[in-house]
């Protein structure tokens, strides 16, 4: 553990696993393109083709592919491009998701002796009820509404969130999308994910489309004093749906306040809940575990409970432990 992130050597080669800029002499493994992911510098990077077009759309350029040597990427399940890292036999997971949600696939982790993973949802209490259930609720919001004529608006991360959101409720009429939605969704549909296309905010409100109620809109996760969503809301009586994994809190006084605001929050994460961690580290048979970004103690203490031998990073000084801080304050790029 650096200053600078997590640093794995085996056998002489070595890799920095999503650094915070890249490092002299190694490569820089980015996991995926959520900002607190992506490496200052433009050192060579190993990554998924996904994640460098992600990147670039976000306005980071990565630097060139580097050799990956002896270390091989598997799908994390977390995101679009979302890879978690095999070197030697360690499996490092960058952020992770096992379950199916819309088009995502669940990751499948691999068998390794050393599990370095998150922990963003790994403290006692967090457990995510089944997609499905999730997706009925918000149904039954919106055709209660939209019998009303009231329109809706859809907020999760605009990065991963809002594009499982624009597949599970696509089936809405009319869709519109947030810009900058909308700009993630067309990059995720050149790369093949069959997204319905919606039409841009500004578009639908060039074209005084919003007038004509209901509706269903997805945006990112916005607070409700934000001039769109104040403006959604009293020009044409929008009704706001947070999705946010925070929303599962089990009332720690260390987790962030949930849906900033928004009418419903529901509980949707592209993060493994606490069982789910508990279970991935299960499968991998790992006999050593490093925890890092999130609830580092209380995984780390289940897992030895487990007979893992299992150590937080956090403890050591650096970005690590600042994105813990700013995920336990609710600022998390991909709750
Ligand atoms: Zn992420």
């Amino acid at each position: 553990m650096t200053p600078n992130g997590i640093i794995c050597e085996q056998d002489g080669a070595q890799v920095a696993l999503d650094p915070a800029s890249a490092v002299p002499g190694a490569a820089s493994f980015v996991s995926h393109a959520h900002a607190d992911h992506l490496p200052a510098g433009s050192g060579p990077v190993i990554c998924s083709a996904e994640t460098r077009a992600i990147a670039a759309l976000r306005g980071t350029e990565l630097g060139p592919d580097a050799d990956p040597g002896p270390a091989r990427m598997v799908d994390a399940g977390h995101i679009l491009g979302s890879r978690g890292l095999v070197f030697g036999d360690v499996f490092y997971t960058g952020d992770i998701c096992t379950r199916d949600r819309g088009f995502l696939r669940g990751a499948r982790p691999p068998r390794c002796r050393v599990l370095v993973t998150e922990s963003t949802f790994g403290a006692p209490g967090f457990s995510f009820p089944p997609v499905r259930e999730v997706r009925d609720r918000a149904n039954q919001i919106i055709s209660e509404m939209y019998a009303r004529g009231v329109p809706v608006v859809l907020m999760g991360h605009g990065l991963g969130k809002a594009q499982t959101l624009t597949d599970l409720f696509g089936h809405w009429d009319p869709l519109y999308l947030h810009d900058g939605v909308h700009a993630m969704n067309e990059l995720h549909r050149s790369l093949g994910v069959d997204l319905p296309a919606g039409i841009p905010y500004s578009e639908a409100s060039r074209r005084g489309l919003l007038a004509r109620r209901p509706w269903v809109m997805v945006c990112p996760m916005l607070p409700s004093r934000s001039p769109l969503v104040r403006e959604l809301r009293s020009v044409y009586g929008a009704v706001t749906i947070a999705f946010t994994g925070w929303a599962a809190s089990p009332g720690r006084p260390d987790t962030p306040p949930v849906g900033r605001g928004a009418d419903h929050v529901l509980p949707l994460s592209d993060h493994c809940d606490r069982d789910e961690l508990l279970d991935l580290a299960r499968r991998t048979g790992a006999e050593e575990a490093y925890v890092t970004h999130g609830f580092e103690e209380d995984l780390a203490a289940a897992l030895a409970d487990m007979g893992v031998r299992a150590r937080p990073l956090g403890a050591a000084r650096g970005r690590q432990t600042a994105r813990t801080r700013t995920r336990r304050r609710g600022r998390s790029p991909s709750s």
